[in-house]
């Protein structure tokens, strides 16, 4: 059995092993040594990566066996090594794991909501409660979860046997059997746990709640301690500091910024609509005088500027107001959007043509044969105008 040296002392980041067993993984090769400092992967903590000997530990895994498996990037040659574990990596996984426990207990006590398991992730982690609970209840388990970090008082180890624990007031039983591994928070939690802690409260740090939502019929709640704290709000007051200056508002002004935007954005559309319709009129006239003759028909065919969809379609149907026309207008540049259609005493075969468009250069669209539309055509108006010319013909 290898000394789980972590069980002792969280904050030993060197020690001296010999290899003991030499196994592969996933084809990589991998050790399991007289004693570690590693941690498995287990309890929702992730595992430690760092060096042993020449070789980087690139996985720590607990086998079914509850062997410790390293997973290396190399092999070594060597039986005796000298491992020594990533340090921020772990104080960050002791501050988010102290940090659940201490956050569980406050649930449990502020609330009366149980944790039924927890998650820690690259970025935040994560506990499932089982209650649904409300914004007060989350903010005040919160606060109570911060005044015991901010006591500072230290995190203890102790051993019992299963008939000493069952006398403890334990948040949550254990289903092990055996000695218990306890760690407790004075006057605040005791929990059977195989994890790493920090050895004071205080090392947690802060403890913020990043969200929560309604999960199994509880509450999923996400939070970060310590440096993953510090680390979010950076992030935090970048994404609100490159807001404001965009927006021109105070950080507190932001959403209802943002909001305002948003209205002027819709009054902006409506107003270019309406204009593009009147727009449309005079437009068309002018694009009707210009038109090609095709056998007996007018044929206005045309890529054009600063028209969306919805324009052209108004811009399109004013044309084949007149009689014996065909219009197949496009917008630019790519991805195009594309209306035709015809006057109702033409025959050609608006659908089919739009059919060859797409066809030809991609996008999509549909409709009957007097109209016709689509967008997302990848190609240049030249190319467009040349190629509708010709599908006209084809199809009249
Ligand atoms: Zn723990």
């Amino acid at each position: 059995m290898t000394e789980r040296l972590y069980y002792s002392d969280s904050y030993l980041t060197e020690f001296d092993a010999t290899i003991i067993r030499r196994a592969e993984h996933e084809g990589r090769p991998a050790v399991v040594l007289d004693r570690t400092a590693f941690y498995p992967t287990s309890g929702g903590q992730p595992f430690d990566t760092g060096q042993l000997g020449s070789a980087r530990v690139i996985d720590v895994i607990e086998s079914d066996a509850g062997e410790i498996v390293h997973v290396l990037d190399r092999e070594i040659e060597a039986a005796g090594v000298r491992g020594r574990i990533d340090w921020a990596r772990r104080f960050e996984h002791m501050q988010q794991h102290t940090g659940q426990h201490v956050l569980s207990a406050a649930f449990d006590r502020t609330a009366g909501a149980r944790t039924e398991s927890f998650h820690m992730g690259t970025s935040s982690s994560t506990i499932d409660l089982n209650r649904v609970l409300a914004a007060p209840d989350i903010e005040g388990a919160e606060a109570e979860a911060n005044r015991v970090i901010w006591s500072d008082v230290p995190v203890g180890v102790r051993y019992v046997s299963a008939e000493e624990a069952a006398a403890l007031p334990l948040r949550k039983e254990s289903a092990r059997t055996g000695t218990l591994r306890l760690i407790e928070v004075p006057e605040f939690d005791i929990s059977a746990c195989g994890g790493t802690h920090v050895a004071r409260t205080g090392a947690i740090g802060a403890v913020v709640i990043a969200s929560s939502e309604r999960f199994r019929g509880g509450t999923r709640v996400e939070f970060l301690c310590g440096v993953r704290a510090t680390r979010a709000y950076r992030v935090l007051r970048d994404t609100v500091a490159a807001s404001v200056r965009l927006v021109s508002v105070l950080p507190d002004e932001l959403p209802a910024g943002i909001e305002r935007l948003q209205a002027e954005m819709k009054e902006i559309k409506r107003t270019a609509r309406d204009l593009q319709t009147r727009l449309a009129t005079f437009e068309a006239s002018s694009l009707a005088d210009r038109a090609e003759p095709m056998g007996t028909l007018h044929a206005v065919i045309a890529a054009i500027e600063g028209w969306d969809q919805a324009g052209l379609k108004a811009l399109a149907g004013e044309i084949v107001t007149r009689s014996n026309y065909v219009a197949a207008l496009f917008s630019v540049p790519a991805p195009s959007a594309v209306v035709v259609v015809r006057s109702a005493d033409v025959t050609v075969d608006c659908a089919a043509v739009l059919k060859k468009l797409t066809e030809r250069f991609g996008g999509k669209g549909g409709g009957r044969p007097d109209l016709a539309q689509g967008g997302g055509l990848q190609a240049t108006g030249d190319q467009l105008v040349i190629a509708a010319r010709e599908f006209v013909r084809q199809v009249m």
